[in-house]
């Protein structure tokens, strides 16, 4: 996002698209795309901005004291983090991002809603995934919000990289089109159909585990990945306890939560605020954003989070 000091740009809605029963595809243009600068890294994710009732498109972001941000709550717009699933640079800038469809949900609601030329404001490009460079294989997993990162993670898979072996839960069989056909390096697909999505518990956690005596006597490998909180809780522990894997062999990164409005009366209840501090007082003593967020995790678990 060059020559733009607040890092954030309108994008406009040029073509959707119902890519399968619980997936929309928007594809974003307009002429400020032109200027977003991409990660390249196959779970790149950006904040979108949705306009609050009544705005015909998000607030921009103002500086006060230094900080670029919406700093009047009355206006604030309500921000998501959505998977960058593919991008064409150059002029005609293009941006496709691919939405779950759930009941309830400022985001969600307004994918399947969306018409052509509504805007959105995007800010925050970040990423996680790093396979480390002795991997030989990579179990990478999903539920439908990790999807899109995980196509990306198929498509883009060196040929003379480490085996890539995908794990998706989707709601619907048809869902599974949403998948790329192309073959990288000898990956494989396994598929639980009905499934976590808010539609039954999560099986990803179990799956993984009756995977890894295939893959772990095939030398060094790398797991990841991006889902419902609950399972990303487990899989991390299953990793990190039960095989006692060091935090670069496993990313794990929560995508949203079941039932959050529960969990977010919890969090008033068992003063989430205060918990927080264990993460940046780790911060300051130099731990990554791998191990402070680890750290964290473990604090929430024990506070019934
Ligand atoms: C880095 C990152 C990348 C992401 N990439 C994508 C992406 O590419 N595509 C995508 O669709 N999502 C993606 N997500 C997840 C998305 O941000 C969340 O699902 C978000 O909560 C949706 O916002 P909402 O306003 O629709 O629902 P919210 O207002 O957050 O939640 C409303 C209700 O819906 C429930 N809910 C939220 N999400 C789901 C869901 N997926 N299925 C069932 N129930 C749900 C909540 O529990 C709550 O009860 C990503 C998240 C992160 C952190």
């Amino acid at each position: 996002m060059t020559d733009n000091p607040s890092g954030a740009l309108y994008a406009e809605v040029v073509a959707t698209e119902r890519l399968s029963p619980h997936l929309v595809r928007i594809v974003f243009g307009g002429p400020e795309l032109s200027g977003y600068e991409p990660l390249n890294v196959p779970d790149e994710a950006v904040v979108l901005w949705f306009p609050r009732p009544g705005q015909e498109r998000p607030a921009p972001v103002t500086e006060k004291d230094g900080v670029w941000g919406h700093h009047d709550p009355q206006t604030a717009p309500e921000g998501r983090n959505y998977t960058v699933r593919a991008f064409e640079a150059g002029e005609n800038a293009r941006m496709t991002v691919d939405f779950v469809v759930h009941p309830g949900g400022v985001a969600g609601e307004w994918a399947v809603n969306a018409q052509v030329g509504q805007e959105l404001l995007i800010t925050r490009p970040r990423c996680w995934y790093e396979p480390p460079a002795d991997a030989k294989w990579i179990l990478a997993a999903a539920d439908l919000t990790g999807l899109p990162a995980l196509a990306r993670i198929i498509e883009e898979c060196p040929a003379d990289g480490p085996q890539v072996h995908a794990m998706v839960e989707t709601a619907d069989a048809d869902d599974l089109a949403a998948l790329p056909t192309t073959q990288c390096n000898a990956h494989s697909v396994d598929a639980s159909v009905g499934t976590g999505n808010g539609v039954a518990p999560g099986a990803l956690s179990d799956l993984i585990a009756a995977k890894l005596p295939e893959l772990l006597g095939q030398g060094p490998g790398y797991v990841w990945y991006s889902g419902e909180a609950a399972q990303s809780r487990a899989i991390r522990k299953l990793m990190r306890k039960e095989h006692g894997w060091p935090l670069e062999r496993v990313t794990t990164v929560g995508y949203w939560r079941q039932d959050a409005e529960r969990w977010a009366e919890t969090y008033q209840k068992v003063g989430g605020d205060q918990l927080v501090k264990v993460y940046y007082d780790a911060i300051e003593h130099g731990l990554s954003n791998a191990e402070a967020s680890e750290l964290l995790d473990e604090e929430y678990e024990r506070a019934g989070l």
